[in-house]
């Protein structure tokens, strides 16, 4: 450190004087760099960039920071940094980075935190949004202006820190100076490099003497137009160079934004210029922009921008810097017409490639950003050349995150800018003439936008202006100045002149006669729509701020739809007669005419018109607008046409028109746009009902529906087609007219609040279902900040439901809101309105009311909207509802619907509420509304006339309008109450009979009997019905297995899947037998018939030894669910791996599962060919399943599997007492070993002849008093050895081959010595799992396995116990006797293990099975007889139950507790002594037996699993039930121990001490007691998954902190993080990719081959998703455990919510992989969801 110093002072010294010596810093800095910058970065192509960083820094930015500070700028620095931050943040995000944002205290959506100010501020616990930044955004901490509270973080709040910093932190006047003298020539350099164009030359101040070099480079730059391959393709063709090399280029230009890509002569370049060129436009038709550029001037550009990070970071210290920088920046030189520096900056900034703009950019954050005068006076230069900026843009194709134009949001966005800027540089009228300006390309020559044949992403640029827009608008200003209002004016006048050009757009005709050919583009002028919503609203909103400025407006806007109405189609008139009305207007129709659906002028004129009535300057509405000039037939011509062709459209009139105006309609509707579309032309045709003569405003609309013919005269019935289309547009009219009359939820045409209308809509969606938050929040309009107001009232109207494991929370409605539901609610689609209509009417069903569903009251009109209700009592309406009922009383069946009848009756309860309503309210004869009266006249002279109440009763026997009746019903009665409240007799009676809810007493008892009756039949059909389903569904099921019939030759009836497979457990626990599993004093085994049912052909069968076999589905796979040792480097392969031993820490072992389903063996087969058939057929690109490797489907249950088990008959023993005490007279443990070593010693000198090195070398060291002879072992009885069915032993050995195979990961063969071990080893394993699990689960050891589990650890004990059958009995002696060695010390192997390194319950497991190798005979294949086996149990298990007692004692009792316990039972004592004895150590004996105890309890329960399998004894109860001290005694009486385990020592002391004494003197014991190794301790550690945060933003905030371990650079990266170790790492990235057998591997994919043996499960961060995966090629998308306060997940973290961990999720999670169900579950998925398939998993 000190050496460096010295050396840069030294040079230090020199520069300096050189600076100091001459007058004009700007010659002397140029001369500089001319001599040392081309030198520095000579080498583009391959540069040493730590050497150029350090040659930089010493050569140029030393002396400079010397020459600015005149002191060691170390020292200065420290000093500067220490006076404290900025009160701004300003941190730029990055692309990928997590930004936060405050819904309750941001001004706008756009304001921002970055994650550390986040985490330090108040807003942590306020209801904030998670998003991921696109890159190029600006943490806005410490800005006043964009938070309403909480503007600072702890880190940023200047009160916190240093309180005095500003003043301490003002430079001196030296320093001020010298960075004035010195920035102005740093800057012009900057400028002036970045924007110089000469390939070949420099400025002449950069040039030096030395000779020019024939030095360049060919430099090639990013575009958006080629792809990533176009690029590599071209330049290896180009260049010759490797895939590699061009992938390295590639990616640097699509990071960088140019980069060369060769050097040499000019010549050379320039030929590799053209070739490039020329094979890039072969592929893409365009070329691909290149440059030729001199080395020199190549470093000079280079080394401006490194020049910009230095002041960059420069200005990061100090206020005084920025500003200094700030004011050179904006400079103007005098004379010339020159902008200044910094508008030259943006003016070029289309042109600068990427890496330059990203610094430049940064350059303008951290100096005019953090100064908010400065900001200012930025803003201003910006909409100077504004136009300028956004057509580069526009023609430019890079992203817009790295364009100048995208800092239009940090200015736009800040109040009191914007209003400055309104103000001052009328903002608004130069963003609109942009647009104007931008826009023409797109008229026609009616001076219409017409968008067909657009470029999507030209277009989607334009959006970014109309944005800015909507940036400047989203503060509504409080105080308005004359000025303010005469800009805004100006700009809103601006503003209308393009929806001038939109209104009558894109117009479209209806296509008669032939289709049209090709679709129209229909998506921009509806995506135009979208974007303009909310900035039509906000216009609305920011008029109606001033009465003054609204009528203004309004009268502008006026004018603009006149001008725009009158001008076209003003052609003959027509003259409508009915009912004595007369209406004479303009032929049109829609169904002829062009019409068009943009109508953004009037409709914004109908936002403008309620504002009026709500705010009641419409009272002055003369003074602006003369009613001879209003014309309101004009303005309600438009809206009502686009109306109507809705109607037509739904009626199938345009059909030939295509697709794309089904779309548009949808949208119309729908609600991202209804707002400004659909919702504006009901308001308009309010109006014009408000306005008009009711009269002639419905014959307008029956005129325009062209239904005036459908209402005068009976058409004519030959054209089913015709009246079909007749009576849909009835229908279509009739719902417009419901909703001009009823809808009244805008706040200006009743009195409403915002709160009120979003209240109504939910409850209306409510009305249809229970909803999760984000789909209610999906359905409802956004605002411009993005917010629904949603929160605020569902509490009001809803219950939250919790979700359960899986599924999300649900909204329910509260009851008492389900009056306020509509049937004819005008958002609603078809499909919702039925929805809700069904479900209301079920659930007042349910409820045992009536079926009516009249509409709630609506809230009353205001005055200026109060003459719409004229229309329901008008004469043409009163026609109108007569015709239809009369001809559904005349039974003109194809004349009327019931949907008709529907909307009548909801019509006429809307006219009846409101007669009511207003006779409530004033003296009845001041109510000129008379409903009643001209409901109850005729309406006609006929003889047979009727009027609508006859009309009504007749309509109550139409047996088509059953279901209406109620509704009927209760018109009536409401009629009957008007009539009351008009005659006044009896208005007190009239009031309790209130209108809305029918009380059951008012009905007649005969009605309601008989109705009832009817409704209990209509129930028993309903019964019926379902019944028929039923049979219909398990039909369907039935089919299912004869889809695959191919296969089967019969098929039989079937029941279900669960009663056919398992068997019960039969045994009746009340038989008091023995409940011992081991020694002479053993129960009967379960005696039990097994017959099962094949899932495949249905047929059962018994299972027995002789039989064909059956086989259980079975999954087989690697697994490290038990490992004490995660991370331990496993062998990806086992080809030269020894499995008969199990390392103590279980890193990993063999698993074998099943879903528990039975075949036979031979369906199977047949089953498993056909399907390799058929995918060999198909040629399915990829399969779910591989088969190669024998996975396969099952049949039934659709898991995967890979095999399966044999499922081989119980050979049920009986131990006859009487002999079994004679046996216990003779056969001690001492005995019995005599027994076996002479065995085995006679064994191997007969089959060792010759190799001597295996043989097991016999050290009789004085054992028992008696020898024993090669035969004795058979005196204490021997039965034969069980025969198998031929077919029983293929699935022996079809079976243990995959086992071998999957296990160890090596080629099947069937013929390996170590395929016992490993049918061994995982019947071990799988039972250690499972004791595993059950502890986890706290369930009870037996009675508590599922189904699955039960069967498929059955069929696997039984099959291991039979496998020996299938392999060469020696073999199985060879490892018996390596297994016996572990334990007996006179038996001694080269390669045995010490008692610490071997897992006790593999020995156990292993040495039982191949036990009955000993009787084997040359000629008679012999197994030991009842009493035999019980002995060689017992014994087997007494030995490795002391082995592990004693690796418990030596591994987990060393240390001395630290609590005191008075503990003196018998266990402890004995303790004491024994350790005392064997390891001649002082422990407390209460401490060992607690030890003890612990740590052989898994042991001795995966023990009682594995006998009672093997054995079927039946357990002890207590081994049913869940409790810790029972539990053990039961254990130890089940496997014959003494519940004082030390007692076993004792017994067999004899034996049993020279076998400890060899134990514990083993080297490697004793290396360990010397604490030279680790082992493992008993009882084992569980595994679980790693612990996550409560919160998800901690995780983010990691994921932030992640550095990928290979790269250097600040890309952006995808965490991952694995859930079974806690590592994070680096997916998808070429960086950690790794190299396995051959192949790239991404991290997580190579990371499981170790952490889960192939299977994992990871957590990717960003995306807040969890992947499961398995090998290379599979895997699936799980929903993270992270749920938002509404019980929803949030996959990609698209909606933000804060997230928090949902525990029980993750516990399932944790199952998944505890149950070794992770495979399953992606082969589900995988099933399900064929998308996933496109992934590259081993990328991942
Ligand atoms: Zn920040
Ligand atoms: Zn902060
Ligand atoms: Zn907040
Ligand atoms: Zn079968
Ligand atoms: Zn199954
Ligand atoms: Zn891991
Ligand atoms: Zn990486």
């Amino acid at each position: 450190m000190i050496e460096v110093c010295k050396i840069m002072t030294g040079v230090e010294k020199v520069d300096k004087e050189w600076w100091d010596e001459r007058v004009d810093f700007q010659a002397a800095f140029l001369q500089q760099l001319a001599m040392y910058v081309p030198n520095i970065y000579s080498a583009e192509m391959d540069p040493l960039l730590e050497k150029q960083e350090e040659m930089a820094q010493k050569q140029i930015f030393d002396p400079l920071e010397w020459y600015l500070f005149r002191e060691d700028p170390d020292v200065c620095l420290e000093k500067l940094r220490k006076c404290g931050v900025s009160q701004l943040c300003g941190k730029v995000f990055k692309s990928g980075e997590t930004t936060y944002s405050c819904r309750d205290c941001a001004i706008d959506p756009t304001c921002v935190l970055c994650m550390d100010c986040f985490q330090n501020s108040i807003h942590k616990n306020h209801r904030y949004k998670m998003h991921t930044s696109t890159g190029g955004g600006f943490c806005d901490c410490g800005d006043t202006e964009a938070w309403k509270t909480g503007p600072l973080c702890t880190n940023h709040d200047p009160g916190a820190a240093s309180t005095t910093k500003n003043s301490e932190c003002q430079l001196n006047e030296e320093l001020m100076a010298q960075a004035k003298k010195m920035f102005p020539s740093v800057l012009k350099y900057i400028v002036d490099m970045t924007i110089w164009e000469e390939e070949k030359e420099l400025p002449p101040v950069l040039m030096t003497s030395r000779e020019k070099t024939d030095h360049y480079y060919c430099v090639l730059f990013n575009d958006e137009h080629h792809s990533y391959d176009h690029v590599i393709y071209s330049l290896q063709r180009a260049l010759g160079c490797e895939l590699g090399e061009a992938q390295l280029h590639t990616t640097a230009i699509d990071k960088e934004g140019r980069r060369a890509v060769k050097e040499g002569s000019y010549v050379s370049c320039q030929e590799a210029k053209e070739e490039i060129k020329r094979h890039s436009e072969n592929v893409s038709q365009r070329p691909l922009h290149v440059e030729v550029l001199h080395a020199d001037v190549m470093a000079h550009q280079k080394f401006a921008l490194r020049l910009g990070s230095w002041l960059n970071k420069l200005m990061s210290y100090s206020s005084d810097f920025r500003q200094i920088f700030c004011q050179i920046c904006l400079k103007e030189e005098a004379d010339s017409e020159k902008p200044c520096l910094i508008s030259m900056l943006m003016l070029w900034d289309a042109k600068f490639h990427k890496g330059a703009r990203k610094i430049l950019h940064e350059l303008i954050f951290s100096s005019f950003f953090m100064e908010m005068e400065y900001k200012k006076l930025f803003a201003i230069e910006f909409v100077k050349y504004y136009k300028t900026l956004q057509k580069e843009y526009i023609s430019d194709d890079h992203e817009r995150s790295i364009s100048v134009t995208a800092l239009s949001v940090q200015m736009f966005t800040v109040p009191t800018l914007a209003r400055h800027l309104i103000e001052e540089q009328n903002v608004i009228t130069v963003i609109t003439e942009t647009l104007l300006e931008v826009l023409p390309e797109y008229l026609d020559k009616n001076d219409k936008f017409n968008f067909q044949g657009y470029s999507q992403d030209k277009l989607s640029r334009v959006y970014a202006v109309i944005y800015d827009l909507k940036y400047i608008l989203i503060t509504k200003p409080t105080v308005w100045t004359d000025r303010l209002r005469v800009q805004f004016l100006e700009g809103f006048r601006s503003f209308l002149r393009i929806l001038t050009c939109m209104q009558g757009m894109e117009e479209i005709q209806r296509q008669i006669g032939q289709h049209i050919e090709v679709d129209p583009d229909w998506e921009a002028a509806i995506t135009i729509q979208m974007q303009l919503k909310n900035i039509l609203l906000m216009f609305q909103e920011w008029c109606a701020c001033d009465e003054d400025l609204l009528l203004e407006a309004y009268k502008e806007c006026h004018t603009a739809v006149m001008r725009c109405s009158t001008s076209s189609h003003s052609r003959e008139k027509t003259v409508l007669q009915l009912c004595g009305h007369t209406l004479e207007s303009k032929r049109y129709r829609v169904s002829v005419d062009p019409v068009s659906i943009h109508l953004p002028l009037s409709r914004m004129l109908a936002g403008l018109h309620v504002r009026l009535s709500k705010t009641g300057a419409i009272s002055r509405l003369q003074e602006f607008v003369p009613s001879e000039q209003f014309q309101v037939e004009l303005l309600v011509e438009y809206p009502l046409r686009c109306l109507v062709l809705v109607a037509q459209v739904a009626a199938e009139m345009w059909r030939r028109n295509g697709l794309s105006l089904i779309s548009q309609v949808f949208y119309y509707q729908d609600v991202k746009c209804r707002e400004e579309m659909y919702d504006k032309d009901i308001i308009m045709l309010q109006i014009g009902a408000s306005f008009m003569d009711p009269n002639l405003f419905l014959l307008l609309i029956l005129q325009r529906y062209e239904l005036v013919n459908a209402f005068k005269k009976i058409m004519p019935t030959k054209d089913q087609d015709l009246t079909k289309q007749c009576n849909i547009l009835i229908e279509e009219m009739l719902q417009v007219l419901i909703y001009v009359v009823g809808e009244r939820y805008v706040p200006g045409v009743s009195s409403v609040t915002k709160e009120e209308i979003t209240m109504r809509e939910i409850i209306h969606l409510l009305c249809i279902d229970p909803m999760a938050h984000s789909a209610i929040a999906k359905s409802l309009p956004e605002n411009e900040n993005n917010e629904t107001g949603l929160e605020k009232v569902i509490n009001k109207v809803a219950v939250f439901k919790k979700p359960g494991v899986s599924g999300h929370g649900v909204y329910e409605l509260k009851d008492e809101c389900m009056k306020e539901f509509n049937m004819f609610f005008y958002h609603y689609t078809k499909t919702q309105h039925s929805k809700a209509e069904h479900r209301q009417k079920k659930r007042r069903k349910q409820e045992n009311r009536d079926e009516a569903l009249p509409p709630p009251s609506p809230p009353e009109f205001s005055p200026a909207f109060s003459n719409v209700v004229k229309v329901l009592n008008c004469d043409i309406m009163m026609y109108i509802l007569r015709t239809i009922l009369q001809r559904a009383v005349q039974l003109e069946t194809h004349l009327w619907t019931e949907a008709m009848i529907q909307m009548v009756l909801h019509l006429l309860s809307l006219g009846l509420l409101e007669e009511k309503q207003q006779l409530e309210k004033a003296p009845e004869e001041e109510v000129t509304f008379d409903f009643y009266h001209k409901a109850s006249r005729m309406g006609s002279s006929a003889l047979n006339a009727l009027n609508i109440l006859m009309l009504l009763e007749k309509l109550k026997s139409v047996p088509q309008l059953e279901a209406q009746k109620d509704m009927i019903n209760w018109i009536l009665q409401m009629f009957d109450t008007v009539k009351r409240l008009r005659e006044k007799s009896s208005l007190a009676t009239a009031a309790t009979t209130s209108g809305s809810e029918t009380t059951k007493g008012d009905e007649t008892p005969s009605t309601q009997d008989k109705e009832k009756a009817e409704r209990k039949r209509k129930a028993e059909a309903a019964r019926l019905h379902r019944q028929k389903i039923m049979a219909q569904m398990s039909a369907l099921q039935r089919n299912f297995i004869e889809t695959h019939k191919l296969l089967y030759e019969h098929t039989q009836e079937t029941q279900g899947r669960e009663d056919s497979v398992m068997e019960e457990e039969s045994i009746p626990l009340a038989i008091d037998s023995s409940r011992i599993a081991l020694g002479p004093k053993r129960g009967p085994s379960i005696t039990e018939k097994e017959v099962l049912t094949c899932i495949l052909c249905q047929e059962e069968q018994e299972v027995r030894q002789e039989s064909a076999a059956m086989v259980l589905s079975a999954c087989v796979q690697k697994s490290t669910a038990l490992t004490q040792h995660r991370g331990k480097t496993l062998e990806l392969s086992g080809d030269t791996l020894d499995p008969l031993f199990m390392d103590p820490d279980l890193s990993c072992g063999t698993h074998t599962g099943s879903c528990g389903h039975v075949m036979h063996a031979a369906c199977w087969q047949k089953y498993f060919e056909a399907m390799q058939l058929n995918s060999r057929q198909r040629l399915h690109v990829e399969q779910i399943f591989d088969l190669e490797n024998g996975e396969y489907l099952c049949p039934l249950c659709k898991s995967l599997c890979n095999t399966v088990i044999p499922i081989i008959p119980l050979q049920t023993q009986k131990i006859n007492s009487e002999d079994s005490e004679a046996v216990a007279q003779i056969l001690t443990l001492a005995r019995w070993l005599e027994i076996v070593m002479a065995r085995i010693s006679g064994y191997s000198a007969k089959n060792t002849k010759g190799e001597t090195q295996n043989a097991p070398s016999l050290i009789n060291k004085g054992m028992g008093d008696f020898t024993s002879e090669f035969h004795s072992i058979l005196s204490f009885g021997v039965q034969p050895s069980a025969k198998y069915s031929n077919s029983i032993k293929e699935m022996l050995v079809l079976f243990a081959t995959t086992v071998y195979r999957v296990g160890l990961k090596v080629a099947p063969n069937e013929a390996d010595p170590r395929i016992p071990m490993m049918t061994w080893s995982t019947c071990a394993f799988t039972i250690q799992c499972i004791e595993n699990l059950l502890e986890d689960e706290g369930k009870p050891l037996f009675g508590s396995l599922q189904n699955r589990q039960h069967s498929g650890l059955k069929a696997l004990v039984q099959f291991a116990a039979a496998q020996r059958t299938t392999s060469p009995q020696n073999l199985i002696q060879k490892h018996l006797v390596r297994l016996l060695a572990v334990l007996l010390p006179n038996l001694k192997m080269e390669d045995t293990p010490c008692i610490l390194d071997v897992d006790m319950f593999h020995i156990l497991v292993g040495a039982v099975l191949s036990f009955t190798s000993l009787y084997w005979e040359d000629a008679v294949d012999l197994q030991p007889s009842s009493i035999s086996s019980a002995y060689n149990h017992l014994y087997l298990f007494h030995l490795v139950t002391m082995a592990h007692i004693t690796q418990i004692l030596l591994t987990s009792a060393t240390e001395s507790p630290t609590a005191q316990s008075q503990d003196t039972s018998e266990e402890a004592r004995t303790a004491e002594s024994f350790c005392r004895e064997v390891c001649h150590r002082d422990v407390p004996g209460w401490h060992l037996w607690d030890c003890v105890k612990k740590g052989i309890t898994p042991y001795l329960r995966c023990a009682a699993l594995f006998f009672h399998y093997m054995l079927r004894v039946s357990p002890p109860e207590d081994l049913l039930l869940v409790s810790e001290e029972g539990e053990f005694k039961a254990l130890c009486s089940y496997l014959s121990l003494p519940t004082n385990l030390f007692l076993l020592f004792e017994e067999y002391w004899g034996t049993v001490s020279p076998l400890l004494q060899r134990w514990c003197t083993d080297p490697a014991v004793l290396s360990f007691l010397k604490g030279k190794n680790i082992s493992v301790r008993y009882p084992r550690k569980r595994n679980n998954l790693i612990e996550l945060p409560e919160d998800y933003s901690c995780l983010l905030n990691q994921a932030s902190q992640f550095r990928c371990p290979r790269s250097f650079d600040d890309e952006r990266k995808h965490p991952v993080l694995c859930l079974f170790c806690g590592t994070m790492l680096c997916s998808q990235n070429t960086c950690c990719q790794e190299l396995v057998n051959g192949e790239e591997l991404g991290a997580c994919t190579s990371h499981a081959l170790q952490c889960g043996a192939g299977v994992c499960m990871f957590l990717k961060i960003r995306e807040c998703k969890v992947v499961l995966i398995e090998g290379k090629t599979r895997g699936c998308l799980y929903p993270a455990p992270y749920l938002d306060e509404y019980g929803e997940t949030d996959p990609g973290l698209k909606r933000g919510n804060p997230l928090h961990l949902c525990h029980e999720r993750y516990r399932k999670l944790h199952l998944l992989w505890q149950q070794h169900c992770i495979i399953e579950e992606i082969a589900r998925s995988q099933e399900t969801s064929q998308i996933i398939f496109g992934f590259n998993w081993q990328l991942l």
